[in-house]
C-alpha cells in the first residue's frame, strides 16, 4: 500500500537519537532546551514550549490562556478531535464554525455573523482556534480583525503547518495570535515519534505553560521559599501535568528539524505535479491564497460528492493508500452525546462527501505519484 502519509528518518536521525541513548540524560537534559531555541528561531516566535504531544500543547496552550468551566471555544469541525477535545478538558463548552470548502479552512464571512450574534447573546468565546487545514494558514489577518473587536483570544492549531507561511513570516511567528501549537506526530511535517510545542511571544504565557508541563512543580529560587536554607525543595504551585518531551524525542525532532526545508521542497514539488494533473478536470484542488505558502502535509482533492465512497474502495484496491480529513468532529458519537445536531455545519458536510487525501509525502516515488494520478482520474471518469 502506497500510504497517505509517513515519516522520513535517515542515517542522521538516528545517530542523533542513539548518541542521546548513550548519554547521562534521556529526559530533562540539553536536547529539549536546544530543540525548543531551533524551533523558536525556525518560526520567528520568542518562546517555544516543547511537550509530549500536539494534543498536551492544545490543552496547556487552553489551560495558559485561562480556559476553564463556564468557558466557550471556538474551531474547525474539519480538523482532528484534539482541536476540539483540549478546551473540553478544561470543562469549558466547545462550539464551531462552518469552513471555506475552496479551502478547508475557517469561513470568514460565518465567523464574522457568528461573533455578531454571539456579542448579542452574550456568549462570546474566550478562545478560538482556526486549524490551518493540509498545511495552507488560515488568512490570520482577517481573523484577527474580526476577533479583536470582542476579546477573543487565539491558539492557532498549526499542526498541519510547520513550515508554511503567511504573509512573507513563518506560521508561529505569533503575529496574529497568542500561541500556535505544532505537532510532531509521524504523519507530520517533522517528527518527534509523539511529540509537539506551543509557541509564543509573551513571556508570562510561556512561563504558565513550562509550570503546567510539570506537575506545576518548580525550582526557580525566585518563586521557591527558604532555598537558601533547603537547597533541596521544589514546590508545586499550580495542578499541573507530567507533559514533558523526552530528550530522545528532542534530539529527533532537532535533527528532522534541519531537514524541514528539505521536507518542503519534495513536498511542494510533489504537490504542484498533482495540481497541474488535476487542472481541467472533476478533481479539484484547494484554493491557495496569494499571501499563503502551505506546507503540504495534506494532498486534499475534492472529488463529486456521489462517487467518493466508490473512489476511495476502489483507490484502497488498487493499493493506494488514501483517507478522508475530516468527518465533521461535531459528529462523532462523543459529541453527538453533548447535542451537536447532524447537519449543524452545511459546507463542512458537503466538504466531507467530497474529500479524498491522496498520498504526499518526501519518500513517495514519481512512478508511485504518477500511478496515483492515473488511478484516480480513470475511477473518477469510469464513474462520473
Ligand atoms: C495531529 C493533530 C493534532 C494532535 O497532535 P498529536 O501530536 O497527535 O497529539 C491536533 N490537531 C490537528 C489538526 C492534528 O492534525
Amino acid at each position: 500500500m502506497i500510504p497517505y502519509s509517513c515519516q522520513d528518518i535517515d542515517s542522521t536521525d538516528i545517530e542523533a537519537v542513539t548518541q542521546v541513548l548513550a548519554s547521562d540524560f534521556l529526559t530533562q537534559g540539553a536536547q529539549v532546551p536546544a530543540f525548543e531555541r531551533a524551533l523558536a528561531r525556525r518560526v520567528q516566535a520568542r518562546e517555544a514550549i516543547a511537550v509530549n504531544s500536539g494534543t498536551s500543547a492544545l490543552h496547556l496552550a487552553c489551560l495558559a490562556l485561562s480556559v476553564g468551566p463556564g468557558d466557550r471555544v471556538w474551531t474547525s469541525p474539519i480538523s482532528f478531535v484534539a482541536s476540539a477535545n483540549c478546551a473540553r478538558y478544561c470543562g469549558a463548552e466547545v462550539d464551531f464554525v462552518d469552513i471555506d470548502p475552496r479551502t478547508g479552512n475557517l469561513h470568514l464571512e460565518a465567523l464574522e455573523r457568528r461573533l455578531a450574534d454571539a456579542a448579542l447573546d452574550g456568549c462570546l468565546p474566550k478562545v478560538l482556534i482556526p486549524v490551518h487545514y493540509a498545511g495552507q494558514s488560515c488568512d490570520m489577518r482577517v481573523i484577527a480583525r474580526l476577533v479583536n473587536p470582542y476579546g477573543v483570544r487565539i491558539i492557532e492549531d498549526a499542526s498541519h503547518a510547520l513550515g508554511a507561511d503567511y504573509e512573507d513570516t513563518p506560521v508561529g511567528c505569533g503575529r496574529y495570535s497568542d500561541i500556535t501549537v505544532f505537532s510532531f506526530h509521524p504523519v507530520k511535517m517533522i517528527t518527534c515519534g509523539e511529540g509537539g510545542a506551543l509557541l509564543t511571544n509573551s513571556l508570562e504565557l510561556a512561563e504558565s505553560a513550562r509550570l503546567l508541563r510539570s506537575h506545576g512543580v518548580t525550582r526557580d529560587p525566585a518563586r521557591v521559599d527558604n532555598l537558601e536554607a533547603e537547597p533541596w525543595r521544589y514546590e508545586q504551585h499550580a495542578l499541573g501535568f507530567n507533559y514533558r518531551m523526552t530528550d530522545l524525542q528532542a534530539a529527533l525532532g532537532l535533527s528532522q528539524l534541519a531537514r524541514l526545508d528539505a521536507f518542503l521542497a519534495e513536498r511542494r514539488q510533489r504537490a504542484r505535479r498533482y495540481q497541474r494533473a488535476f487542472e481541467g478536470t472533476p478533481v479539484s484542488t484547494l484554493h491557495q491564497l496569494t499571501e499563503a505558502h502551505s506546507a503540504w502535509h495534506l494532498m486534499s482533492v475534492l472529488v463529486p460528492a456521489g462517487i467518493r465512497a466508490e473512489v476511495f474502495r476502489r483507490l484502497r484496491q488498487d493499493g493506494i493508500g488514501v483517507n478522508v480529513h475530516y468527518l465533521p468532529i461535531y459528529r462523532q458519537p462523543y459529541y453527538q452525546q453533548l447535542g451537536f445536531p447532524p447537519g449543524y455545519c452545511p459546507r463542512a458536510e458537503a466538504f466531507y462527501q467530497s474529500e479524498l487525501s491522496i498520498p504526499l509525502h518526501t519518500r513517495l516515488s514519481d512512478s508511485d505519484q504518477a500511478l496515483v494520478i492515473e488511478r484516480l482520474l480513470h475511477h473518477v471518469e469510469a464513474l462520473t
